[in-house]
């Protein structure tokens, strides 16, 4: 630990509200999947700022209009009109086969606007059409809105009374969901995948089953992507991948390259839920985000792009699945589609997170025992090997000294 290290840590210390439990580590820049750390040494990073640099770190593309835009104009409020902002609308709007788009800043900030317009559509029909399922071991944000949708309860805790009508259904348990189901639902809310929760993508049928209940008890079905969305399951949107249509989905993350940006796209019989002054932003969509979202809307969406993504996640999961054989008693399940995967352990992750940081790997662990990747989207084959290997050597040594 260098004495630059040591001094940002302290004033760190003396000055951040302590909700972050970091590792020791001052990152500093970054190309391609690689990051440095103050010190100088190299870390390869297959967490991407949690699914956020999906083009990995100083992409050309993204600087220079990012750079260009800065120059021209970084902010103008919303009661103008912005070429960048009109674009990226509009090629959400195509790629989603949706109707309207709105920009906020963050995930929980589009999933706060989409409970808003759902709330705001259904109880125009019904004044008690309020009622929001969402699914056990979700994660939806920490605004207190998007705190309640989010069903694992220890983002609650402390914190209430949290809002109403809100309640929960097992992911992947449709008779459940029908149980719950009723004319006074006003939406059911899910993650395409679930990757805070630790990586569960959805049943063969079970999103056709929702939206088939959502069509019978007339509630919408929003679907949130934004960390499985913007090409990381190998299509552009998670729901193309599994035969649905959301009537609201939700992006963030990955939208903009690393930018701050939050979306959610509505149908236009949902968008018309809202009129002006219904809701509203000061930095949402402004023009500096948008201008960067505008490069990873041209990016991603092309075939070789998510051909890439597809075919790398592919390579990867059955790189952790011979893992998983070779190690049976430390791997209890490897989850996963494209470039959004989880390695389920019999033990905590954290060590494992923990060792291979030291050995230059940024790896992450979510609910315990998940090892989660989601690198950025344009990590190599040769990469993903790296990753193997070291998981190799730590799980055999974790599999030696059982009781570390
Ligand atoms: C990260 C995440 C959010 C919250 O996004 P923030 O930008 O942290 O507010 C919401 N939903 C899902 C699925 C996420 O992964």
């Amino acid at each position: 630990m260098s004495d630059l290290d040591k001094k940002i840590f302290a004033e760190d210390k003396a000055s951040y509200v302590p909700v972050f439990q970091r590792y020791k580590v001052v990152l500093d820049h970054g190309k391609g999947a690689k990051v440095w750390d103050v010190d100088g040494k190299e870390y390869l990073d297959f967490l991407g700022g949690i699914a956020v640099n999906v083009l990995g770190h100083d992409d050309p593309r993204l600087v220079d209009a990012i750079t260009k835009q800065a120059h021209k104009m970084l902010h103008c409020s919303n009661l103008y009109y912005t070429q960048p902002q009109a674009d990226a609308a509009e090629k959400l709007v195509k790629l989603s086969g949706l109707g309207k788009t709105f920009f906020g800043n963050s995930g929980a900030e589009a999933n706060e606007g989409a409970i808003k317009i759902a709330r705001k559509w259904a109880t125009a029909q019904d004044p008690e059409k309020v009622q929001i399922l969402t699914a056990w071991m979700s994660f939806h944000g920490r605004t207190y809105a998007t705190l309640t949708a989010t069903g694992q309860p220890h983002y609650q805790e402390g914190l209430g009374p949290v809002p109403g009508g809100f309640d929960y259904v097992h992911y992947n348990d449709l008779d459940e969901l029908e149980q719950k189901m009723s004319e006074k639902t006003c939406a059911v809310m899910l993650e395409t995948i679930q990757g805070e929760g630790g990586v569960f993508t959805p049943a063969p049928g079970y999103l056709e089953g929702v939206r088939k209940l959502c069509d019978k008890y007339h509630a919408l079905l929003i679907l949130d992507e934004i960390q499985a969305g913007i090409g990381r399951s190998g299509k552009f949107f998670a729901y193309q991948k599994y035969g649905v249509k959301p009537d609201i989905v939700t992006l963030a993350k990955g939208l903009a390259g690393g930018v701050p940006i939050g979306a959610f796209v509505v149908t236009d019989e949902v968008a018309r839920a809202f009129a002006p002054g219904d809701h509203g932003t000061t930095f949402g969509g402004n023009p500096l985000a948008c201008a960067a979202a505008n490069v990873i809307l041209d990016t991603v969406p092309q075939p070789k792009f998510l051909q890439h993504v597809e075919e790398t996640g592919a390579y990867f999961k059955a790189g952790l699945n011979r893992l998983a054989e070779k190690y049976p008693a430390l791997v209890k399940e490897v989850r996963g589609t494209g470039l959004i995967l989880g390695m389920e352990l019999t033990i905590p992750g954290n060590a494992i997170v923990n060792k291979a940081l030291q050995k230059g790997f940024i790896l992450n662990c979510t609910v315990g025992k998940v090892l989660r990747f989601i690198p950025p989207l344009i990590v190599t084959n040769d990469q993903v090997d790296a990753v193997l290997g070291v998981l190799d050597e730590l799980l055999a040594e974790a599999s030696e000294h059982p009781e570390k």
